[in-house]
């Protein structure tokens, strides 16, 4: 794979690397340099991903940053956002650095990028890198998404960079050394919601379009229709978008964090950062301690959050539209889609005839009352054929509590209205093996003492998630262990990545 640098050569922005934290206007992006370390060592690669663009592990410094090579030219993008519902102004790439793009097998161009990597024009007070932990989280469940069917950017590999960084995890106070690391995500383009809406909020209309002429003509090819070109543009995202939030629900993932700056215009899942699994189920939960006030990132709170973000989006645009009546019909025709695809997405999950909110209602609110784990539940719930409430027994927390009559009218109905063709497919769409918090932790917990065998393990687990017959199955498909139940890490997360 060769490497190219077509978005700095098609949008504006300021080629020099100059890291002091400012405004930076009229431009998308700024040069950037990779900081270089004396002992970088590799601790994970995915093949499958460097199989993508025929890479051999042999090169696998430049993926470090610690080897820049002809065409590369590094850079960090400039972007705003809207963070919890306030627009927070600049924000851009303070701790990722885009070293450049290649093309796949076949010919589609990919962006390449380092977290951690060092300081940038955006890093503001932060010092531009990334601890260990944090780079597994984000390692390993890129490569579990892709796996379960979630649209997500990937990861090629993580790094440690053989250098400390200092981090108060709690925000108490006490701030501790821990290992640096660096993962190399890969994705067509990192351009973001904020990425546009950066532009418009300056006024700065001639970069917004430069930006919008790049991103349609280079990552949206196949949109011919001049006329309507960011109409139907717009449409795929947020068609896209739509469907990435409808699989968040349908595995129980909780992004945390879901700023219009953390929106992909590719509809990808992406900056993985105080994320969670929904174990025991609650539609309330989040795993990020800053929103655990507001809850506005909540699991179930997450469809309307996106429709949300895509009206900041259109909003981003409209300057470049003359009829922004059609803006407003799009967001109600995202709206509309967005709940029949989650109503779609309920009648799949359970194997239903059709949609039935009070089925569904009630289930939830059973689920919850008696801390019933999501992914065990639904996976067992497939291999029910009488309604007896015991085959559920695992999925519990103490099954003898649970509320045995009003489950057992429930399981009654479901089977009557279930259709066996739709019941069959349960399984391919409700996964076994998720990247549950306390995983990710266990294999964290080992990598900070030098053994790297466990984000193997977890890695190789999580590339068929939806299969049966896994040797150590009793390991993993499991309620969270009490060792968990309070341990940072596998409950909540900051966000002192
Ligand atoms: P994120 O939590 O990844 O969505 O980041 C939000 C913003 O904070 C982005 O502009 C990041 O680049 C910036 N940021 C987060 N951590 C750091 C860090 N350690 N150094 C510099 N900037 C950071
Ligand atoms: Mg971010």
């Amino acid at each position: 794979m060769d490497w190219e640098a077509r978005f700095l050569q098609k949008t504006p922005g300021e080629v020099a690397v100059n890291t002091t934290p400012r405004e930076v206007l009229r431009a998308c992006w700024v040069g950037a340099e990779p900081e270089k370390h004396a002992n970088t060592s590799l601790i994970s690669w995915t093949d499958s991903v460097a199989a993508m663009f025929g890479i051999q592990k042999a090169r696998h410094l430049e993926f470090a940053g610690q080897k820049i090579v002809t065409g590369m030219q590094p850079f960090a993008h400039c972007y705003g956002g809207h963070q919890f519902g306030q627009w927070a102004g600049q924000l851009g790439d303070g701790r990722a650095i885009s070293i450049g793009e290649g093309r796949n097998q076949i010919g589609t161009y990919h962006e390449f990028q380092l977290k951690g990597s060092g300081l940038t024009a955006f890093s503001r007070r932060g010092d531009g890198k990334a601890v260990l932990r944090s780079s597994i989280r984000e390692f390993l469940c890129s490569e579990a998404m892709h796996a379960l069917g979630v649209a997500s950017t990937r990861a090629l590999s993580l790094h440690l960079t053989g250098q400390e960084v200092m981090r108060d995890m709690f925000y108490d106070g006490n701030p501790v050394m821990e290992p640096g690391a660096i993962i190399c995500r890969v994705a067509p383009s990192f351009i973001r919601f904020g990425s546009f809406q950066i532009h418009t909020s300056r006024g700065d209309l001639a970069t917004l379009e430069s930006l919008v002429n790049h991103t349609i003509s280079e990552h949206f090819p196949h949109i011919k229709d001049e006329r309507n070109r960011l109409f139907l543009w717009l449409d795929e995202i947020i068609d896209s978008t739509i469907e990435m939030v409808i699989d968040w629900m349908r595995v129980g993932f909780v992004h945390g964090v879901m700023n219009t700056d953390n929106m992909s215009i590719h509809g990808l899942t992406i900056d993985y950062g105080p994320y969670g699994w929904i174990e025991d189920f609650d539609p309330n939960w989040t795993p990020n301690t800053t929103d655990a006030n507001t809850l506005r990132y909540r699991f179930g709170h997450q469809p309307r959050i996106v429709l949300w973000n895509i009206a900041r989006l259109l909003e981003a645009i409209s300057p470049l539209v003359e009829n922004r009546s059609i803006l407003q019909e799009k967001i109600n025709a995202a709206q509309d889609k967005m709940a029949h695809s989650h109503e779609k997405m309920w009648v799949n999950k359970l194997g239903l005839k059709q949609y039935d909110e009070e089925l569904i209602q009630q289930l939830v609110e059973l689920m919850y009352h008696d801390k019933v784990d999501m992914t065990m539940f639904f996976r067992l719930l497939s291999s029910l054929s009488k309604p007896e409430l015991h085959q559920l027994e695992p999925a519990f927390l103490d099954i003898h509590t649970a509320n045995q009559v009003d489950w057992k009218i429930w399981l009654k109905k479901y089977l009557e209205q279930t259709c066996d063709e739709h019941r069959a497919k349960m399984n391919l769409i409700n996964p076994k093996y998720v990247l549950r918090n306390w995983m990710a932790q266990l294999a964290i917990d080992d990598a900070e003492k030098g053994d790297y065998a466990k984000i193997e393990l977890l890695a190789n687990l999580l590339l068929n998630p939806y299969e049966e017959g896994y040797e150590f199955e009793k390991d993993w498909f499991r309620r969270r262990p009490e060792w968990a139940l309070n341990r940072p890490g596998c409950s909540m997360l900051s966000c002192s990545s």
